[in-house]
């Protein structure tokens, strides 16, 4: 896996995804360009917006760039970004409330028994940290109190300018204390010869699961694991460094922009058990 650069949780290098023709079958749906206002919002909260698309996700319009989906009045709630911490573990200003809590799971049957198992891994590895939050299975499709606090979804997307993303959240922590309400996974990865294993999945479902309750990337000021360097900024949702974890690189962190990790390292153990 790590020989093919495999980049968990957001890219893989595309010099990697020469694989048959050039068919670009319809795309899900039209994808456009983000506007000069709307850009600004999100540059103004250090988001990379090279790639950012307007686009439907999870039965939402809104904006994907990086590995995040927000719609527009999320985006609108991203402020300025103030003072950078210097350090390395961050979470978001909005975390989930109310502990110790039960978070209700469900992946979609779209992702095949590859999604149902990868997610079951994913949920064990977040039980087996001992935090205030429990992640529990329920069917997916449930309405009203049986729909599952986090639902992943899949989504068809073609690669891009080097790199596929792998899976995307929708967002971050509500300011009501509830998890973003899911993210999806990108089926074109499981066409490629990189075609994740149940625990490379598990490890970018983690990795969103992340997202959903509050963690950003723990490399978001340089995107170094992303062979990039910029920075994501404080956003208006926070970068708020989490005690006890490292100040210096952590390149093993679940939590980096593109992996490769698809396991917590105990700084990310840490992190969590600071939270929750
Ligand atoms: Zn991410």
């Amino acid at each position: 896996m790590k020989k093919t650069k495999l980049f968990l949780s957001l890219f893989v290098l595309a010099t990697f995804l020469f694989i048959g023709c050039n068919s670009d079958e319809n795309q899900d749906q039209v994808q456009e360009e983000v506007s000069p206002d709307v850009a600004a919002k999100l540059q103004a909260a250090y988001f990379d917006t090279s790639s950012a698309k307007v686009t439907t996700f999870m039965g939402e319009e809104g904006v994907a760039v990086e590995d995040m989906f927000f719609t527009f009045a999320q985006i609108d709630e991203l402020g300025e970004g103030s003072n950078i911490p210097n350090t390395e573990h961050y979470r978001t200003t909005n975390l989930v409330t109310g502990l110790p809590r039960t978070i209700t799971v469900s992946v979609s049957p779209d992702l095949g028994t590859l999604g149902s198992n990868a997610l079951d891994v994913a949920i064990n590895m977040y039980n087996n940290l001992g935090s205030q939050l429990t992640f529990q299975r329920v069917a997916f499709g449930g309405k009203g109190r049986n729909k599952a606090n986090i639902e992943v979804t899949e989504f068809y997307e073609l690669e891009s300018g080097g790199f596929i993303t792998l899976g995307r959240a929708a967002g971050f922590p509500t300011r009501k204390g509830d998890p973003a309400k899911g993210f999806g996974i990108n089926s074109r990865w499981f066409e490629l010869s990189i075609a994740p294993t149940v625990n490379e999945l598990a490890g970018t479902m983690a990795h969103e699961i992340g997202h959903c309750i509050g963690f950003r990337h723990t490399d978001y000021q340089t995107r170094e694991s992303c062979g990039q360097n910029v920075n994501e900024g404080s956003a208006g949702v926070g970068a708020i460094y989490i005690p006890g974890t490292p100040t210096g690189s952590d390149p093993n962190s679940i939590m980096q922009s593109c992996g490769p990790a698809i396991t917590f390292n105990n700084n990310d153990k840490n992190a969590m058990l600071t939270l929750y």
